[in-house]
């Protein structure tokens, strides 16, 4: 028997859903009745608002010594095949000539790199503050910081202040993997574990930054995972109450070492932004990453629970690495079609969801437009694809 009936009577009395409740969930055949379950938070939260940024991905060093299995971007060493390290002119270039003078923010992750000290990092965002000071730095997984803090002998704190100083403004929400250490010690055993990945997180809340966290699903993890995982993030949230955004990671199977998985199905992925949505209920986000989970299937999520598109990126390597195959960037334009077209308002945010502009919705039902001008729009969708995307 379906347990939604149950569920959404102790949603309607406001009432906090258990691990018995996610896992009731994620287990539930009727995945509209699910949906819907999960589109009314959304709406009861967001109405029709949806959000989207113009942003810029940046990766300054694929060197790491980590060797988590489900990797496709990481080279262990300098000289490897493939092995780049951006220098600093050819860093603060990219931001300096990005083409859209509405950037607002650049977002870098990178691999674990043994040779570049600290000062290569503070150096790193004072020169793009100097070169662009109004884009906001969003930079450095929780896992990265606690390899500094390792590194170079600081605390999550002293790493993070000293980060802070040089310019950094926010942290994204990539490394959380799965927490669970079931799962964790199986596919990256050699970095941060999910309790140093939270303490970055929470060092980070207790000076007043905001920050993003993510779940990488779909592979050897079960439903049970799932749930511990979102309810380590809920705990943590509780404390420390700087998540602003949660974004699932679908995991993509090309290149690392976990080929032999399949990936997930957008059943998966629609039914895991759906529980994120009503698990996650001290987090006000719930984002359908388009690169992680595909555009059609994102857009798709935008009913599912999710209220956010992410952004128009340009310049991903980690998922394309892994065979994405969607566009290395979207338009702005793109991106307000795809949220009209869902029937939604598309909301133009900061990276901390300070509103930048709110557009109309659209005019017309987006069913009745013309084969002309939906084939229009996939040119358009396609104006920024390059490398892997091609
Ligand atoms: S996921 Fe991150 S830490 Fe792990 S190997 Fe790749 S770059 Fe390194």
């Amino acid at each position: 028997m379906s347990a939604l009936p149950r569920i959404g009577a102790k949603l309607a009395a406001g009432e906090r859903l258990d691990g018995d409740d996610g896992l009731a969930l994620f287990m539930e055949p009727d995945l509209l009745a699910l949906g819907q379950l999960a589109n009314a938070e959304r709406e009861r939260r967001h109405g029709d608002r949806t959000f989207f940024n113009v942003n810029m991905r940046y990766e300054a060093t694929n060197v790491c010594e980590a060797s988590c299995s489900f990797c496709a971007f990481a080279k262990l060493e300098e000289g490897a095949p493939g092995a780049h390290t951006a220098t600093h002119e050819e860093a603060w270039k990219a931001l300096a000539e990005h083409p859209d003078p509405k950037l607002t923010e650049l977002h870098m992750v990178n691999g674990l790199h043994p040779g570049l000290p600290f000062e290569w990092y503070e150096q790193l965002l004072s020169g793009w503050k100097r070169v662009r000071p109004e884009v906001h730095l969003k930079c450095f997984t929780g896992v990265e910081i606690h390899y500094f803090a390792e590194k170079f002998g600081m605390s999550h704190t002293e790493v993070l202040t000293r980060l802070r100083a040089a310019g950094l403004d926010s942290m994204p929400g990539g490394g959380a993997e799965i927490l669970h250490p079931d799962v964790r010690g199986r596919i990256s055993n050699d970095k941060a574990d999910g309790e140093q990945y939270l303490a970055a997180h929470g060092a980070a809340h207790r000076l007043g930054m905001k920050t993003n966290c993510t779940m990488l699903y779909g592979h050897i993890e079960t439903f049970e995972h799932r749930v511990d995982h979102l309810l380590r993030l809920r705990a943590q949230q509780e404390e420390t109450g700087g998540f602003q955004c949660f974004i699932p990671l679908a995991f993509h199977n090309e290149n690392n070492s976990l080929q032999k998985l399949p990936e997930p199905t957008a059943v998966d992925d629609l039914r895991t932004i759906a529980v994120s949505r009503l698990m996650l209920d001290n987090i006000d986000h719930i984002k359908a990453y388009w690169v992680s989970m595909g555009i059609d299937t994102a857009q798709m999520a935008l009913r599912f629970g999710a209220d956010d598109l992410d952004g128009t990126i340009v310049g991903e390597s980690i998922y394309h690495s892994a065979g994405s195959t969607v566009p290395m960037g979207l338009t702005r334009d793109a991106l307000v079609r795809l949220i009209r077209e869902a029937g939604r308002i598309p909301v133009e945010r900061d990276t901390e969801y300070g509103i930048v502009e709110e557009l109309p919705r659209a005019a017309r039902p987006e069913a009745a437009m013309k084969v002309r001008e939906r084939n229009a729009e996939k040119k358009s969708l396609n104006v920024l694809s390059t490398g892997a995307a091609s």
